[in-house]
């Protein structure tokens, strides 16, 4: 089975050294809350809880799957215990407001528990996943009765929540979506369609589920303009705000997938369901988009968990594992052949997941304190510019974590040659499972689009200038820092060429929208290695002032990560700038009616 503890060192590391955590709580005003000894609890009790009770399950739960009877669907054992602990321990509310139950904690610390989480069980952590996005919706679009029905319960895990949009027609365009929602007694409605691929849409692990829905009024504009966003409870609350009576949403089927095995992907039905409209008529997307945001960064930790198990991992069995000599000659002699991790091929993959993992870290605690100053900062420049930072860096968490994260754990399974082929080491579970990451809360094509499109040239580029303005006031001012050189010179290039090849693009768009299409992956993937080239420049910074501490090993090993990316993986910015640069001609010129097969299909 493989194994797994937290990375609790680079997490402090990150925290405490490199972005002035402590500093940032402070500034908070719920920041008392998070004393550095409440952070401690939470980061040990978190690590231990995902190493002792989601990871010996997460095998078995890949094993056996789901199973639907009778219209319930049983998750797979161990699984309806381990939530139990969950809520009991009070992890569900541990960010939440605490006039809903919640313990008003910086949303930094829960993302860092998710990334334990995503790293011991992925499909475990689908269950509760969207409870906190669910509640958020309510929280901001809710009316005073929805709130009061339904938070403190999501909050608390009691009920789990989900996301309903995708039907079998439409996913990326919602816009399609056939799912009506016509006025019965009093402000209810009568919600009615079929929508798949709902993650945890039935279980029997928490005693209700909230259904958040994406349904058509009628009479609605067409297109994404006429959507309208309902709450649909499994049970009906009772007056008392208990369980009552059974709604009809029911779950038509499971979906045989390709991983995260142990999570419920549901087709579900609304035969005349009762809901409640959420916000504004017509207006449901915009509420939806307050789940989506955070499910998005949800999703980036998913990618950031599964580098992080699949690295640990392959890291001991490297050491392990004897194959051949090194070029050099014997390392180790006493054996019969040295351990696989002499060799550099083994080291280039081992570092590759090294540095993915400790950068979508930073990536994350970075992303962390914007939505910590947007959720509870005061009203101002500040909360402004950490706005304009999370927006634009929402889809590169998502997307660029996820596209590294498939790459890391594929890279896992190489690493443990054919045994990584093979279930039992729980490589090839990683990969299945990460591969959904890149598809769900928008595919990777989708946060480009978004990225480039939305919010980068929609705001005739001035979301980037604040990054990139941060990332030029730190060139300017370790310029003349020996130790960074080898640092600073190339990032402030590339932080030049950000701009340069954005605003290329933006030209060529004026002449051509199909430009923007053709360079958004590539663009997205270029501003993601910038990023991470950038945190890695002030890790880089920390490790060198601290080199001569203690803990001199993990600062030099530091270093050695921040020299790897920049020399090994940095170098990938220049394939995507020259793509980006080529344009949408060879992308467009061929017609869709035959594509050049010179026969019919
Ligand atoms: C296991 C699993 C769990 C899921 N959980 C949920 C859930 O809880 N709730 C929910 O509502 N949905 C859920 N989904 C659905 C998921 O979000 C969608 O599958 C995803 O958004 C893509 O939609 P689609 O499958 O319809 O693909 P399509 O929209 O048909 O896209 C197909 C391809 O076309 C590309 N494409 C489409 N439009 C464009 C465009 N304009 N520009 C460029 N490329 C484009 C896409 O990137 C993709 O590569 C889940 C899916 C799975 C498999």
């Amino acid at each position: 089975m493989p194994s797994y503890q937290a990375p609790l060192r680079d997490m402090r590391f990150v925290m405490d050294e490199m972005l002035d955590y402590p500093a940032h709580y402070a500034r908070l005003p719920s920041g008392d809350e998070a004393s550095p000894d409440v952070v401690s609890a939470i980061l040990e009790e978190g690590a231990r809880f995902a190493r002792d009770v989601l990871l010996p399950i997460n095998q078995s739960g890949d094993a056996e799957g789901c199973l639907l009877e009778g219209g319930e669907v049983k998750a797979p054992n161990g699984f309806k215990e381990a939530y139990q602990q969950y809520v009991e321990g009070g992890w569900p509310s541990l960010a939440a407001d605490p006039e809903h139950g919640g313990q008003g904690l910086p949303h930094s610390l829960a993302m860092l528990l998710s990334e334990m989480i995503c790293a011991t069980n992925l499909a475990w952590g689908m269950y509760p996943g969207l409870s906190h996005g669910a509640a958020d919706a309510l929280r901001h679009h809710g009316t005073d009765e929805q709130k009061a029905t339904y938070l403190t319960k999501l909050v608390e895990g009691v009920w789990t929540g989900t996301m309903c949009l995708t039907e079998p027609h439409c996913g990326t365009d919602l816009g399609l979506i056939k799912t009506r929602a016509v006025p019965a007694d009093g402000d209810a409605y009568a919600i009615t369609g079929t929508k798949i691929f709902i993650s945890a849409g039935e279980h029997n692990l928490a005693e209700n589920i909230v259904h958040l829905v994406l349904a058509k009024l009628p009479g609605a504009p067409e297109g994404s303009k006429g959507i309208s966003l309902f709450v649909v409870p499994k049970f009906l609350p009772d007056a008392q705000g208990n369980v009552g009576e059974r709604n009809g949403v029911t779950c038509g089927s499971l979906e045989h997938k390709m991983g995260i095995h142990g999570n419920a992907t549901c087709v579900m039905n609304f035969d005349g369901a009762t809901g409640y409209l959420v916000g504004a008529p017509n207006k449901g997307l915009a509420c939806m988009f307050t789940m989506m945001n955070a499910a998005r960064l949800g999703v980036g930790i998913q990618g950031l968990g599964l580098i992080e198990a699949s690295f640990q991992n392959s890291l001991s069995y490297a050491r392990d594992r004897l194959q051949m000599r090194g070029l050099s000659g014997k390392q180790a002699p006493e054996k019969p052949a040295d351990p696989i991790i002499v060799h550099p091929d083994v080291r280039r993959m081992l570092l590759t997941q090294k540095a993915f993992a400790e950068g979508g870290r930073m990536l994350v605690l970075y992303t962390a304190q914007m939505l910590d100053v947007v959720e509870h900062g005061e009203p101002g420049e500040e909360r402004e510019r950490a706005e304009t930072l999370l927006g634009l860096l929402t889809p590169i968490v998502k997307a660029f974590l996820t596209e590294v994260g498939f790459e890391s754990t594929n890279e896992g399974v190489q690493i443990y040659g054919g045994h990584g082929f093979i279930k039992e080491w729980g490589m090839e579970q990683l990969v299945r499972d990460a591969r959904i990451t890149r598809l769900y809360e928008g595919t990777t094509g989708i946060q480009a689009l978004d990225l480039l499109g939305r919010k980068v040239l929609m705001s005739q580029g001035e979301s980037l200038k604040v990054f990139t303005k941060e990332i030029h006031q730190f060139c300017k001012a370790e310029a003349d820092n020996p130790a960074l050189k080898e640092f600073v010179e190339p990032l402030a290039k590339l932080n030049a060429e950000w701009g340069e090849l954005t605003m290329g693009v933006g030209m060529k768009a004026m002449q051509d929208r199909e430009e923007v299409g053709a360079a958004s992956v590539d663009y997205l993937m270029y501003s993601g290695y910038v990023t991470l080239a950038y945190l890695f420049a002030r890790a880089a910074k920390q490790a060198s002032a601290s080199i001569e501490s203690d803990d001199k090993a993990f600062y030099a090993a530091k270093l050695n990560t921040a020299r790897f990316y920049y020399q090994r993986l940095l170098p990938r910015t220049r394939a995507h700038a020259q793509m980006i640069q080529s344009g949408a001609s060879s992308l467009m010129a061929i017609s869709s009616e035959d594509f050049g097969l010179g026969f019919e299909i």
